[in-house]
């Protein structure tokens, strides 16, 4: 897929990745076998048919394209563009043991992005098979909501979302940057499930505007906790509290959420120094790198205490990371955090890592080199290095069972210890994936249903 060159994007907040024209979809569309066996089906947590809307952008049936995606998923806009498809359908597409796998991720976006302002399917539910007047509630409007949200419409129910922040969308609008994912691209995909009859209520935090049982007097007769784990993890080494280390939550929702890289003409700012330090190789770490970048630091570090390969950011990320300059300090660890007299980091201490075993991740355990330790000048850190649950919610239902990171634990149907409560997405799981939280919420909406039918 063509990009904005890496000199000219890393001076704007503009999509990095321009998508594919009719004519490279549809070649790209061609290459498909058509499998009777279709393993890339098998690699999606959503089941989308994905031989037969590659087949209808073959035929330049883009229309047809795009409602056969949105059967089974309501986000097409935003999984095309960060869903980690070289993990998943990509991977088991058959074309990958041979040669390239088809480019289903491109071929979704470019579906997503033919349909909009033009007026496609309708999908609401045209006869729902018995009068279905429940009433239920979906909490967070991430991923996860707004898929479970989605395929309860679909099927009849009375569904409204309660978000705590004053926009819908969960990381995709306040974590996920601007230039990865337009903010338009996520309402887009948000509207098309409000369409399916979803009411959403922002500016509602559960467990204390309401708690639930609350609003199970209110007549609601199921719940879908889907939180997220929006809650930083830091290093917890010396001089973490100086002025001028952010953690990557509140650095990238100042700039994606409030719009900082729009200073002053919306009123939150940000302060980036020149040599900004990011401790972590994640998505989240790359996105907090490049938007530090694009608000003016010079050198811009990526500090990391294993190697490359065991990287868990997105390839294509680590690669446009790359290209646009940041730099790598691979098998480094920082141990602590110096400043001036007046309380602002200046310097870094980082100690040196070799690899060791495996440990429970799978991937080999960083062993510090004793005497490695050396020290960089920098200005701004932020910290990349994971979140957690946010434990306000779940402190407000004392039956709801949780396990040693605070996630909720849920059984196979997603029920959680309380009957008619369900959960699921990265407050079960740990932060993972877009596709893995719309996989449970898809989940959750089958258990709801049949939960409510008794
Ligand atoms: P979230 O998206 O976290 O949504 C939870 C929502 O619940 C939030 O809107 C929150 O405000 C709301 N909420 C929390 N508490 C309450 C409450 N008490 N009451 C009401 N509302 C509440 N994954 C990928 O697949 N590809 C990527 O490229 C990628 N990049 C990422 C980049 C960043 C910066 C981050 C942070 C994550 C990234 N991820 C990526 C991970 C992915 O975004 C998450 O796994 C996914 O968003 C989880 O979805 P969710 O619905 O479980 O939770
Ligand atoms: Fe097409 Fe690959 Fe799926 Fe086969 S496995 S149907 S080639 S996308």
């Amino acid at each position: 897929m063509r990009t904005q060159d890496p000199n000219i994007r890393i001076k704007n907040f503009n999509e990095v990745a321009l998508g594919l024209t009719e004519e490279e979809a549809v070649s790209e569309a061609k290459r498909c076998l058509k499998c009777k066996k279709a393993l890339c089906v098998g690699g999606c947590p959503v089941e989308i048919d994905i031989p037969s809307f590659i087949e209808h952008i073959a035929k330049g049936e883009f229309a047809k394209a795009l409602d056969k995606i949105r059967e089974k998923n309501s986000l097409p806009a935003v999984c095309g563009r960060v869903c980690p498809q070289e993990d998943q359908c990509e991977k088991a597409c058959v074309l990958s043991n041979k040669k390239i796998p088809i480019g289903i991720g491109d071929l979704e976006r470019f579906a997503a992005d033919w349909g909009m302002g033009r007026q496609t399917r309708d999908h609401r539910p045209k006869t729902v098979d018995r009068k279905i007047n429940e009433k239920v509630a979906v909490i967070g409007s991430g991923p996860a909501g707004l898929t479970c949200a989605g395929d309860l419409a679909r099927k009849g129910y009375d569904v409204t979302i309660l978000e705590s922040l004053h926009k819908p969308g969960g990381v995709l609008i306040y974590g996920i940057p601007e230039f990865r994912l337009p903010k338009n691209i996520v309402g887009i995909d948000v509207d098309f499930v409000k369409n399916l009859g979803v009411k959403i209520e922002t500016n509602y935090l559960v467990g204390k505007t309401k708690t639930i049982d609350e609003l199970k007097e209110d007549g609601y007769k199921a719940f879908f906790i889907a939180i997220g784990a929006g809650l930083p993890y830091f290093l917890g080494v010396d001089g973490e509290n100086l002025n001028g280390i952010y953690s990557a939550n509140e650095f990238l929702t100042r700039t994606n959420l409030m719009k900082s890289y729009l200073f002053p003409e919306y009123d939150t700012p940000i302060r980036v120094g020149e040599r900004v330090a990011v401790i972590g190789a994640g998505n989240v770490a790359m996105d907090s790198a490049r938007s530090a970048l694009r608000l003016g630091a010079k050198d811009v570090y990526i500090i990391y205490r294993r190697t490359e390969e065991e990287m868990p950011a997105r390839i294509d990320e680590i690669r446009r990371a790359k290209e646009e300059g940041i730099r790598f300090e691979l098998l480094t660890n920082p141990t602590k955090f110096l400043g001036n007299a007046d309380g602002w980091v200046n310097e870094v201490e980082l100690l040196k890592n070799k690899l060791g075993e495996p440990d429970s991740s799978g991937r080999r355990r960083p062993v510090p080199i004793k005497g490695s330790e050396f020290r960089m000048k920098i200005d701004t850190v932020i910290c990349a290095i994971g979140q957690g649950s946010n434990p306000l919610l779940p402190a407000t239902l004392a039956k709801l069972k949780l396990n040693d990171d605070g996630n909720i634990i849920a059984d196979e149907r997603l029920m959680t210890s309380i009957n008619g409560v369900f959960a699921g997405g990265d407050i079960v799981t740990g932060a993972a994936t877009v596709i893995e939280a719309m996989g449970a919420g898809k989940k959750a909406a089958g258990s709801i249903d049949q939960y409510l039918r008794g």
